[in-house]
């Protein structure tokens, strides 16, 4: 246990600031005057006391109250990190992990990733034996605790220990840390406006136009819009010189870059005014400062997930009025500010819903329940969930994995395919190809393929240069489909010397490739470590397709109808699907073929698509498809 009289020490000084830290820009006292205005660090002897004394500490504050970067630094200058042990501090987003682990560092005016590190999937930025505070996602932690179901390495407490009567209370202790948020004005659309996108574009031209200094947030939904609002505003800003100059816009959505993350937070340079345009990532993971005015659209991307299609989705959906205030809020940061929300005042009243629908509720469990078995916790029916899932999503999540051979017949995680499958971070349809392909011998290129399969896109968008894209394309396409096509184009970056030039003449994004050869070393090391080594198929695709059917059998869909961009149906659902443009069999149309993922719009379409031979499905799942007279029947 740390030593007591170090809650006392606040005076001696243990918050430091090393001189490294002013090199970054930051002079030494206004990062630490910043630190010491969150509301937070009026509360650090409390905090220490309780977490001393409970084996439990709830601390509840506004977002931005410093939770996420101070307290972790409390603790460890409170001596919890010392003997080798880790303060681990959960974020539910990758890209917070990223920036809050970053700020954490430069406050402390260390390195990141030597005392202050994060660890994402496939991204881990820590030093061990050096490394005391570390970041990292929820889905990190659960995965650590597969190996270590106590967390040893963050515990620190013996609490068995009877004889020890200054053992922390095991009831929690709750304190709420009081911020004083600045009023916001709240604004309404008159009338409902037909885009929210061109109404963005707007309202951020008109406060810059009326509006005193203080920078601009607006939420949006994703890349796409948020891609346009900026192009559309820096457009203006041309046509109008004198109003719309001193505009700088930012884009804000996971899978920036390191670099165009740290515009978001860098000062506003003097006589600019900044316009972050953000998904919801900045409503609650996210704190910038310096915003004054908030515009909201009222929509954000949410994932929804049909159990009886088994389709999930991310659509453009209302958000609640839990998110609008949340989201308003964020105005008034540093002094009073303004939110403009694009929709009326009725519509708030009366259509929006006070609270969202848990996310458990709306999403597909089967990485959940896997987790959750790995965890030894059998009995998931029983599971006293905090939003208890819809019984059909459970269902569903069970019948595939038992399809996988993932559980046996009581639900019991199989060994070792199921335990192995739960090891690999990846959807468990993708783990299952690639342990397959251990056996069909061709681990080599499916780890590849994995790993592209695993980004959201390797290609670039090509607005306005589609023809040239087209044919860049072509130069890698596979009659088989698109997971042959990704071989050839991994091989080709490889011959290129992981050139950043032929990927950009070849419409191909450096930035994924790289990352790609990471994933791929990493799967490839996880292999080893299930005993398995690397094997390549040399030409043989019919090896490979047959362990890319092994896991995805039950994405398997028939041609039903021929026309320029044929209609298919799922074997599963009698879905109809279509192949989605950007696939190289876009306008090919096998008979059969397997899909990785389907996004829905005016359709549903499949990206990254296969063709294969119908017998490999029975091949692969004879308990999945039993062969009736001449077609396939619906498995169960
Ligand atoms: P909470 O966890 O209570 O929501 P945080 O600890 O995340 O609060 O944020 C505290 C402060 O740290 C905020 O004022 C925020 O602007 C600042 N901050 C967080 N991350 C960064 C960053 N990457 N760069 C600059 N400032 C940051």
């Amino acid at each position: 246990r740390p030593r007591s009289s170090l809650i006392d020490d606040e005076e001696g000084g243990v918050l430091f600031v090393s001189a490294s830290a002013s090199s970054s820009g930051f002079g030494y006292s206004t990062l630490e005057r910043q630190r010491q205005r969150l509301p937070v660090f009026k509360y650090r002897t409390a905090i220490l006391y309780l977490v001393e004394n409970h084996a439990t500490t709830i601390i509840v504050g506004e977002t931005g109250s410093g939770k996420t970067t101070q307290i972790p630094q409390f603790l460890k200058e409170a001596g919890w990190a010392e003997g080798g042990r880790n303060i681990a501090c959960t974020q539910p987003r990758r890209l917070a992990v990223q920036s809050v682990s970053a700020r954490v560092a430069e406050e402390m005016g260390v390195k990141l990733g030597e005392e202050v590190g994060y660890t994402i999937r496939f991204e881990d930025v820590t030093n061990s034996g050096v490394t005391m505070i570390k970041f990292l996602t929820d889905g990190v932690l659960l995965r650590e605790m597969m190996d270590d179901p106590l967390l040893t390495k963050y515990r620190k407490r013996n609490q068995g220990d009877a004889a020890n009567d200054s053992a922390p209370s095991t009831v929690p202790a709750i304190l709420s840390v009081e911020g004083k948020g600045f009023t916001v004005e709240i604004y309404y659309l008159e009338e409902p406006c037909s885009s929210y996108l061109q109404a963005a574009v707007d309202t951020v031209l008109s406060i810059h136009d009326k509006e005193p200094v203080g920078d601009i947030l607006v939420f949006l939904t994703g890349q796409d819009d948020i891609d346009a609002a900026v192009q559309l505003i820096n457009e203006n800003a041309l046509d109008h010189r004198s109003h719309s100059s001193g505009l700088l816009v930012l884009p804000l959505y996971s899978g920036l870059s390191r670099s165009d993350q740290d515009l978001i937070f860098a000062p506003t340079p003097k006589g600019k005014r900044k316009v972050v345009i953000s998904t919801n990532i900045a409503e609650t993971s996210l704190t910038l400062d310096g915003v004054v005015y908030v515009v909201d659209s009222g929509f954000s991307k949410q994932r929804f997930y049909n159990p009886i299609t088994d389709i999930e989705n991310l659509v453009v959906a209302p958000i609640s009025k839990a998110s609008a205030r949340q989201r308003a809020g964020r105005a008034g940061r540093v002094r009073p500010g303004k939110c403009f929300r694009l929709y009326t005042e009725e519509y708030f009243m009366k259509e929006m819903s006070a609270e969202a629908i848990p996310e458990m509720q709306r999403s597909n469990l089967v990485g959940s329940v896997i987790q959750l078995k790995s965890l030894g916790i059998d009995n998931i029916l029983g599971f006293d969930w905090p939003a208890s899932p819809p019984p059909e999503s459970m269902v569903r999540a069970l019948e595939v994995l038992y399809s996988l051979g993932v559980l046996d017949e009581d639900a019991k995680l199989t060994s070792p395919t199921g335990f192995q499958v739960a090891e690999i971070p990846l959807d468990p349809m993708i783990s299952k190809m690639i342990l397959s392909a251990n056996t069909y011998e061709c681990t080599e290129e499916i780890i590849t393929i994995a790993a592209v399969l695993s980004m959201q896109s390797i290609w670039v968008s090509a607005r306005g240069v589609q023809k040239e894209f087209d044919e860049a394309k072509l130069r890698f396409a596979a009659a088989e489909g698109d997971h042959v096509t990704y071989l050839n184009v991994y091989k080709g970056f490889i011959q290129s010397g992981k050139s950043s030039q032929w990927c950009y003449k070849n419409y191909i994004n450096y930035h994924a490739m790289k990352k790609v050869v990471d994933i791929r070393e990493q799967l490839s090391k996880l292999l080893k470590r299930f005993g398995m080594s690397l094997k390549s198929c040399e030409r043989d695709t019919q090896k490979l397709r047959k362990a890319i059917v092994a896991g995805f059998f039950a994405n398997s869909c028939h041609l039903e109808a021929y026309s320029q961009n044929g209609m298919y149906k799922t074997i599963r659902h009698s879905q109809e699907v279509f192949i989605h443009p950007s696939s190289v069999l876009f306008r090919v149309n096998p008979k059969w073929v397997i899909y990785h993922s389907l996004v829905s719009t005016d359709k549903h379409y499949m990206r990254n698509v296969m063709a294969i031979d119908p017998d490999w499905l029975t091949e692969a799942a004879p308990h999945f498809y039993q062969r009736k007279r001449p077609n396939l029947s619906a498995p169960f």
